[in-house]
């Protein structure tokens, strides 16, 4: 795969950069520019080779299921692009950055005429196109048409075949354009890529998964059990586990459904997956003042719901962390919204801080990621993903990306 190290004269070169600039934001205020921020190595690195840079992004949701037009044209105002623009070039002084408003025809067209050497044009929403997420063939021609490299950076959108990041490039391969990855998007698929084929000086390689629903990450665990010799298990999904083993786990959250998948899932896995020994449950999870919450050893008693892992779990799964040389972690070990439930995922932390520079650590995840930025520990992983969804689909899919497999 080629990079942006790799692409050369690019001077007057028209270069279509797929970026994630999908910014947290109400009415034109940006809450966090860390997206921005990231994708700045690549923008400067086109710009320094003299380039005309065209940027595009989605930002939120348009739901064009929608029947009513003016409902729809209030989604797009909520989701204007143009304050990026201007937070864009804050970051960037004595650029010119230029903002197209629409998405399509003979406006955009012009706009990329217009742009100079070392110019940045960024692009309206992707999503103001309702072919965009239903990668429209026409649609993915037009955009290709006016570049003459493509650059995916975007990896918070890599596990997405839109219109964006695999139509695009799909056309200008075969226009015989160069297409290539960006810094970010090298980051991310280096990181997670060693999570997926770990080597030999990688053992023991462990693996730590909670969160919410064993519905949601059974790829996930079907794909780590192939690869790693022990799997930790906390959040929600761990009573799922417990109750097919036969545990009382009072009215903890548990998916009926996958009752029998986690039986077979412990069963296969042959002792390499780990339970909560101990938790943390209350009988009211709404944080009212006269809640009771207690450490329970075992079976949760009737009325009580498991919130957090407890202090004797936390231990042990501390204990299998330090001797491990690669990790992967997906989904917070407890309730880590509510102060009374961040233990577990606070020792979880400790654990990778013990390990910093000895073993290889890696989050993803949408949530584990917040958490692990929320209570201070970013800097003691090697890797954070940037991105939710997509970092869990590497992992569920062998590495495979529908906006990286394209690149190949
Ligand atoms: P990620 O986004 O990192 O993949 P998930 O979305 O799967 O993680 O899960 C995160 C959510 O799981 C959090 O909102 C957290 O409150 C919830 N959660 C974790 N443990 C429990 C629990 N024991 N009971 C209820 N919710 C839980
Ligand atoms: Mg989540």
């Amino acid at each position: 795969m080629l990079t942006v190290d790799n692409l050369k004269d690019l001077k007057g070169k028209k270069v279509y950069v797929r970026v994630d600039f999908n910014v947290p934001q109400k009415n034109g205020v940006i809450r966090d520019n860390n997206r921005i921020v990231a994708a700045l190595p690549t923008i400067k690195k086109l710009l320094e080779g003299d380039s005309r840079l065209i940027l595009m992004s989605h930002l939120g949701k348009i739901k064009w299921k929608e029947p009513d037009p003016a409902k729809i044209e209030e989604m797009k105002k909520a989701n204007d692009m143009a304050p990026v623009a201007k937070a864009l070039a804050e970051l960037l002084p004595g650029v010119n950055v230029h903002f197209c408003p629409v998405t399509h025809g003979e406006e955009l067209k012009k706009a990329v005429e217009e742009l100079k050497d070392g110019e940045i044009l960024l692009v309206q929403n992707t999503r103001y196109e309702k072919g965009e997420e239903k990668n429209n063939e026409e649609l993915a021609k037009e955009w290709a048409s006016l570049a003459d490299v493509y650059v995916m950076d975007a990896f918070g959108s890599a596990h997405r075949a839109h219109a964006s990041t695999v139509g695009v490039p799909t056309a200008m391969k075969a226009e015989g354009k160069p297409v290539a990855l960006g810094y970010l998007m090298l980051k991310e698929v280096e990181n997670l890529s060693r999570c997926v084929e770990p080597s030999e000086k990688d053992r023991p390689y462990v693996a730590v998964l909670g969160g919410f629903k064993v519905s949601d990450k059974i790829k996930v665990i079907d794909s780590l059990l192939k690869k790693c010799d022990k799997i930790l298990i906390g959040g929600a999904m761990a009573y799922t586990f417990k109750k097919a083993l036969g545990e009382n786990v009072g009215s903890s959250p548990v998916e009926d459904d996958q009752l029998d998948y986690a039986k077979k899932c412990y069963e296969e896995a042959k002792g390499r997956l780990l339970l909560p020994i101990d938790s943390v449950v209350t009988n009211h999870f709404d944080e009212t003042p006269d809640r009771d919450i207690k450490t329970v050893t075992g079976d949760i008693p009737d009325g009580y719901e498991g919130c957090d892992i407890g202090p004797k779990t936390a231990e042990m799964y501390k204990n299998e962390l330090k001797k491990a040389h690669l990790v992967f972690w997906n989904g917070p070990m407890g309730v880590f919204e509510q102060k009374d439930f961040q233990a577990g995922t606070i020792a979880i932390c400790e654990a990778i801080r013990a390990i910093k520079g000895e073993a290889f650590t890696v989050c993803g995840g949408g949530d584990s990621a917040s958490a692990v930025k929320q209570f201070g520990y970013k800097d003691d992983f090697s890797h954070v993903s940037t991105g939710g969804g997509a970092s869990l689909e590497m992992i569920e899919n062998d590495g495979h990306l529908p906006g990286v497999d394209v690149l190949r």
